[in-house]
């Protein structure tokens, strides 16, 4: 498919990968690539920008994926215009700083984004105001220069992410040769891997997300320093973290993700405790895991609606047992050990990587419906399917199931349970009898005792 997408450009004998002044051009005849493919509204920027005398293309993930014949997430455009001067050009603009100065341009649900070209940062000129501001492990913590197009392709992430292209003369510039790295399916980092990881340590998830997405190769000098680096990690700021995460996560290729994440050993960064617990019971850990990344790929791949919630319930959730058991060794009751647990282990895990209130909530949830989900007697069974968790608390279950976890088909009571009459279903709730806990309230006293058992099986 390739070989057609770049009919008759062949990339030079022996690619020199970093650093190049001129650009390999591609013309239109060389290359696959057709205006009309792309967002009209990203084109229609371009075209203004070029007219009011900018220099002004389409880039990074749109034309790589283009070139793939992926259909891209969204479309950016990089030009020679500052923020100020992008706004100038348009109504319906607005500037946004994030780590750097962004122009958000909307048309109806459609947001382009639009960044002036950068500068890659420059050692000798830390002193100087107007350059970026390192960090003292050379983390880069401003990046508000501005520079050429050539400077802008330099500090850029991948050789792939690093292509122009221009909708008006529909020629694609590439300084990286990564026209040759698509061909290849390989994912290279511009310039020197281990300075570019410590310039920003993100970029290693960034390797890891596109060639999980793309089913690329990551190229050797690459892949070469992330297991010595990954700690670097444990500086970035949770809340990008979460946001890294989520499309690690999302990406469709969550389970192939994961993979890669622990063998790079970059999930321990990430999730501390549940890193600790792939240790400790490695083949339960896992299987939970990855079967819970693989239904979220295939639902991805099917159209429908994944929760957040969901994955991180199930990527902590093999973490909980031996806090549970630690509360419970100072003494503390079964019930509470399991909610004191379960707060500790998410506090936690927010200050590695800030799982928001609205998913930590349901999160919490998920895992309260464990504990429900045996005590099933009397009206109960009735109550949690009206429970607006109840299906998210099912599917946990099943998943656990899936893992091994020891749960007296449980599972199966329950799809049963769903799919029968009335009578039918009065008659499973009969046939409980003593195996179910839900006493009524004078018998108490063996409702709690059998709870004790129903909260320690989830962890069997
Ligand atoms: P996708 O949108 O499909 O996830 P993308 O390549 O468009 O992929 P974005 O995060 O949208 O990724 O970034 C747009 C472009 O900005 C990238 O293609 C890359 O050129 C550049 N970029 C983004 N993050 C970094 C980074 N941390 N370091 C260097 N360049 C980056
Ligand atoms: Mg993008």
């Amino acid at each position: 498919m390739l070989k057609k997408l770049f009919q008759s450009f062949r990339p030079p004998v022996h690619a020199q990968h970093h650093r190049r002044t001129t650009p390999e051009v591609i013309n239109k005849s060389q290359h696959s690539l057709q205006r009309s493919q792309f967002s009209r509204h990203a084109v229609g920027i371009v075209e203004r920008l070029q007219s009011a005398g900018y220099q002004a293309y389409l880039v990074g993930g749109c034309v790589r994926d283009m070139l793939l014949g992926i259909a891209p997430k969204d479309f950016d455009v990089a030009t020679s215009a500052t923020p100020e001067q992008v706004r100038a050009e348009f109504r319906n603009a607005r500037i946004i700083g994030r780590r750097f100065k962004l122009v958000h341009i909307q048309f109806g649900r459609e947001i382009i984004e639009v960044a002036t070209f950068r500068a890659p940062h420059s050692d000798e000129d830390q002193d100087d105001k107007h350059r970026s501001s390192h960090h003292a492990n050379g983390r880069i913590l401003r990046d508000n220069v501005y520079g050429t197009l050539e400077e802008d392709a330099q500090r850029r992430d991948f050789t792939i992410n690093a292509l122009y292209y221009d909708p008006v003369s529909e020629r694609i510039l590439d300084y990286a040769n990564g026209v040759h790295d698509i061909r290849n399916r390989l994912l290279r980092l511009i310039g020197d891997p281990t300075h570019r990881y410590q310039e920003d340590p993100v970029r290693m998830l960034r390797a890891v997300r596109f060639a999980a997405k793309l089913d690329f190769g990551i190229e050797k000098h690459t892949v070469a320093p992330i297991r010595e680096l990954a700690p670097l990690l444990r500086e970035i700021p949770p809340a990008r973290l979460f946001e890294e995460s989520l499309k690690l996560f999302l990406s469709g290729q969550g389970a192939m993700v994961f993979e890669m994440l622990v063998d790079l050993e970059l999930f321990a960064p990430l999730f501390p405790a549940s890193a600790q617990a792939l240790d400790d019971r490695p083949t339960y850990t896992h299987t939970l895991i990855s079967q819970a990344l693989s239904n979220t790929d295939l639902r991805i791949k099917q159209g429908k609606p994944v929760t957040p919630a969901f994955l991180f319930a199930a990527l902590l959730w093999p973490a909980l047992p031996a806090r549970v058991l630690h509360l419970q060794n100072q003494g503390v009751p079964p019930i509470p050990a399991m909610n004191g647990a379960a707060h500790e282990l998410i506090a936690e895990q927010c200050q590695r990587v800030a799982v928001p209130k609205r998913f930590t909530l349901p999160i919490r949830e998920i895992w309260d419906m464990q504990e429900r989900l045996p005590r099933r007697s009397g009206k109960r069974a009735d109550q949690l399917l009206d429970n607006p968790r109840f299906r998210a608390g099912y599917d946990f279950l099943l998943l656990r199931e899936s893992a091994g976890e020891q749960t007296d088909e449980l599972g199966q009571w329950w799809t049963d349970y769903q799919e029968a009459h009335d009578g039918e279903r009065r008659e499973m709730i009969r046939d409980l009898g003593s195996r179910d806990d839900g006493a009524a309230p004078r018998k108490r006293k063996r409702t709690s005792s059998k709870r004790k058992r129903g909260g320690d099986e989830a962890f069997d």
